[in-house]
């Protein structure tokens, strides 16, 4: 299929195919579950209708799953000593902690294939951050805390994509947790596949362009560990390479930073393009470096001339499949 976008005077194709939905956890009362202490639900309409196409949603509400009806009393989050405590507003002596934590922890461990997570903001049980919590007395409110589930599940799986459902409001934030979950669902991949050192030099070379795009200085860090990557076991090397990838991903692509690998990329192409096909490309990338059209348009010119001067390398790399 081939789309046209005015302006730039050339043809845009489709980008590369649409990877099958990822499994990604939610809150479930985000989806429109009735599940709320209230009765209630928290539809949202950015998740609903941006994302579903990419995700495939798995929805969990702990306070529901730990016996908690529908409706019932609302907790909130108790500053105790160092830590917090998830307990009744109306009965504080109800302490859920233990029984939130636990099954955070159940829910990391039984669905190994989540390949990110998005969170109910504020809530004591799924918030992520900033949660208000409150001292012994129930007053002295501060926003810092964090539910209790949300808090086990990522202590268990600290790599994993996570964001709050307000964030994804912004564009470049939401593109950023998407391209994080595609990443993170390719790394699963290989993990399921069984790691070894040929198959890391493949992946981190397909994601060359991507990681270049985000930090380039764990790219170079990633790059001298699968250099020494050893033959026998690479659990250890698995382990460190994952962590640098999901931190390197966690710090969004700029448009300078995108400009530079634009740019990088060009240099592949120049010398078979005639001359006004490079003019055109040098004043796609130019004009997208001054905020003049989205990266979807170099991305989609790249495409193009992939497809008439087809280049392994290139055709390798993740960078050009990615919604801009
Ligand atoms: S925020 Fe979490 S615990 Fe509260 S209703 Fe939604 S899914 Fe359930």
């Amino acid at each position: 299929m081939i789309k046209h976008e005015g302006g730039a005077g050339f043809t845009i194709l489709k980008k590369p195919q649409t990877p099958a939905r990822i499994p990604v956890g939610i809150s479930s009362c985000l989806l429109g579950e009735t599940v709320r202490y209230d009765g209630g639900h928290k539809f949202d309409t950015t998740i609903n209708t941006c994302l579903g196409e990419y995700f495939e949603f798995r929805p969990f509400c702990p306070e529901v799953a730990i016996g908690l009806g529908i409706p019932r009393e609302p907790i909130q989050l108790v500053r105790s000593g160092a830590g917090l405590a998830v307990r009744g507003i109306k009965r504080p002596d109800q302490d859920f902690t233990r029984a939130l934590t636990g099954y955070g922890v159940q829910v990391a461990d039984d669905n190994a294939g989540l390949c990110g997570y998005i969170f109910k903001a504020r809530s004591p049980s799924c918030g992520l951050r900033h949660v208000r919590t409150v001292d012994k007395t129930g007053k002295s409110a501060k926003r810092n805390g964090s539910g209790a589930y949300a808090q086990a599940l990522t202590q268990k799986r600290p790599n994993l994509p996570v964001i709050e459902e307000g964030a994804l409001n912004d564009r470049h934030v939401r593109d950023n947790f998407i391209e994080q979950v595609r990443v993170y669902h390719r790394w699963q991949q290989l993990l399921l596949q069984g790691i070894t050192a040929a198959r890391l030099i493949e992946f981190h070379t397909c994601h060359k362009l991507t990681l270049m795009a985000h930090n380039q200085a764990a790219y170079r860090r990633m790059g001298k560990l699968v250099a020494a990557a050893p033959a026998g076991t690479m659990d250890e090397t698995g382990h460190l390479y994952e962590s640098e990838l999901m931190g390197a991903l966690r710090r969004p692509a700029t448009r300078r930073s995108h400009t530079n690998v634009l740019q990088h990329l060009q240099g592949y192409f120049s010398k078979h393009l005639a001359p006004d096909e490079r003019a055109v490309l040098t004043a796609t990338i130019d004009r997208y470096r001054q905020g003049e059209v989205s990266l979807e348009m170099p991305l989609s010119l790249f495409r193009q001339h992939c497809a008439t001067h087809p280049h392994d390398w290139v055709l390798q790399q993740t960078y050009l499949e990615q919604d801009a």
